[in-house]
């Protein structure tokens, strides 16, 4: 019982250094690998992206606002409207010329004189500042910018978005003729955000000088959410509007995730390019790899304890059998006999009737020892405790007592003992000892001679010990190879006996 405590704390103590040992290694490869992972998605993989977006968005804007710009200092443009706009088919062939060369969307010119809306189909409409289509045109004239882009419904175009940019068209001093410019497929560029979307596994979205949100994956926000919406993102918003000069790097609490984002000013266009990365997201794959290498700890720990139970169970086997027989011949030893009879002799566990032993001795061993040596006297030794515990039954005790003397502990009466050590001194005298070995006149017969005594009430050890050791020496005397057996009380002791 004390052992199995003793090997429950050894398991328990174990399991609890290696489980501690796996978990504090793997929550601090866990936090070494979410600081190099947030460090590279903040020193290189968002600034790269962004970077890369950035200058792809900048060759697909660059061109068109050259276009606008070259049709802006175009002299036959000029000339055109300030000749008053006669002949519209010569501005309508010169928009289509535009469009088609450059492969844009649309091409346009709204004359800030008539109103007209001239456009490389025809002319569409003709403006009014209380169309809400419209109302581009009169904020862009007082803008007083030399051009914008604004990402609008196209009227032409069954209200597909476009990005139109719009360009400033001045007489040859400062006056205002009108807006002129092209218009760039929305899709165009938002399609080029998926692709980097998809490419880079982030978010990236486009905001205005305000703010508004002007490119973005959910077409709802484009033109109607801004910055200062978004949650999270409203107590930064201003810090990103605010930063035109270098990229910036920020971090958020989206509500659901830690975000962070880099923002990168445009100024050909005036807008913000967006790009974040959900780190919860990122780290998602570390924290799984945590949780298989903590499995795999679990794993690694549960057979390690199998195997340290295995050994345990080996060992004490060992220190068992160590601690309870005799090393030479395997049998019990002194102190597990003392250990066994008492508790059968306290605990009344048997009729005293069915209890007897047999105390066996070799003879004339010195002798043999002496003609043959040691060594074949411990073969002797323990052949005769082989043939002893082949002799008896299985729950009956051999118990070497001592140098050439044996017990052996029988359940049973003294008739029964008898029968056992009858047969024991037969296989014993007749085992062939010195089997191939030349001297047959130095070979000594081997041969024991038993005394038996039978367990009586509120015998000790001793008493019972004497008796048979007593019957011991009757047969020692009678000439050896024999039994003696001391069945009445040893102060008036008539002896029984068979010589073998
Ligand atoms: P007896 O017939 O009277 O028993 O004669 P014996 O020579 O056997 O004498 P006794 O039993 O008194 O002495 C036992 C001898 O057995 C003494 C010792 O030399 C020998 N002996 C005891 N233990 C061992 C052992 O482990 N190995 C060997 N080889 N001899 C042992
Ligand atoms: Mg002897």
């Amino acid at each position: 019982m004390k052992f199995f405590s003793v090997r429950t704390k050894l398991i328990f103590i174990l399991s609890l250094i290696l489980l501690s040992g796996f978990f504090i290694t793997n929550l601090i490869s866990y936090k070494a690998s979410r600081e190099s992972l947030r460090a590279s998605i903040i020193d290189s993989s968002l600034p790269l992206a962004r970077d890369n977006i950035y200058s792809e968005i900048l060759r697909d804007l660059a061109r068109p606002i050259f276009v606008s710009s070259l049709m802006a200092n175009d002299t036959f443009l000029k000339d055109w409207v300030l000749e008053g706009e006669k002949n519209p088919d010569l501005v309508l062939k010169y928009l289509r010329e535009i469009q088609e060369r450059y492969g844009f969307f649309s091409s346009f010119f709204v004359s800030d004189k008539t109103g007209y809306y001239y456009h490389f189909e025809g002319v569409l409409k003709q403006i009014r500042p209380e169309d809400d289509h419209d109302v581009w045109y009169y904020r862009f004239k007082r803008l007083n910018a030399e051009y914008d882009l604004d990402v609008d419904t196209n009227e032409a175009a069954k209200n597909h978005l476009t990005i139109f940019i719009n360009h400033r068209l001045t007489g040859y001093g400062e006056q205002f003729l009108g807006a002129v410019g092209v218009g760039l497929d929305f899709d165009r560029i938002a399609n080029l955000l998926d692709l980097y979307r998809e490419k880079y596994g982030r978010n990236i979205y486009m905001a205005d000088a305000n703010g508004v949100i002007q490119i973005h994956e959910n077409k709802i926000h484009v033109d109607n959410t801004s910055l200062q919406e978004i949650p999270g993102l409203a107590g930064i918003a201003d810090q990103i509007l605010a930063a035109k000069t270098a990229p910036t790097f920020f971090e958020y609490d989206n509500g659901t995730a830690n975000i962070l984002l880099t923002s990168r000013y445009i100024k050909e266009l005036g807008w913000y390019l967006l790009v974040e990365q959900d780190e919860t997201l990122a780290l998602k794959s570390i924290q799984n790899t945590f949780v298989q290498n903590f499995l795999l700890s679990l794993l690694i720990t549960s057979a390690t304890l199998v195997f340290a139970v295995l050994v345990i169970n080996y060992f004490q086997k060992q220190l068992e059998v160590m601690a309870t027989t005799d090393k030479l011949t395997k049998a019990y030893n002194r102190r597990e006999f003392e250990h066994r009879f008492n508790f059968h002799t306290q605990n009344n566990i048997r009729k005293t009737a069915d209890i007897s032993l047999i105390l066996f001795d070799i003879d004339h061993l010195k002798t043999i020892n002496d003609t043959h040596g040691h060594l074949f006297g411990d073969r002797v030794i323990q052949t005769i405790a082989a043939i002893a515990a082949d002799t008896i039954r299985e729950g009956d005790m051999l118990v070497r007592w001592g140098g050439d003397e044996f017990v052996l502990l029988i359940f049973s009466d003294t008739d029964q003992a008898e029968r056992i050590a009858g047969r024991l001194t037969e296989a014993v005298f007749s085992h062939d000892f010195y089997n191939g070995k030349p001297g047959e006149d130095q070979q000594t017969p081997v041969s024991i001679s038993c005394g038996i005594t039978c367990y009586r009430e509120k015998d000790t050890l001793e008493m019972l010990i004497h008796r048979a050791d007593e019957a011991l020496y009757e047969a020692k005397k009678c000439g050896r190879n024999c039994i003696r057996t001391q069945k009445e009380p040893a102060d008036n002791t008539p002896m029984s006996g068979k010589a073998s």
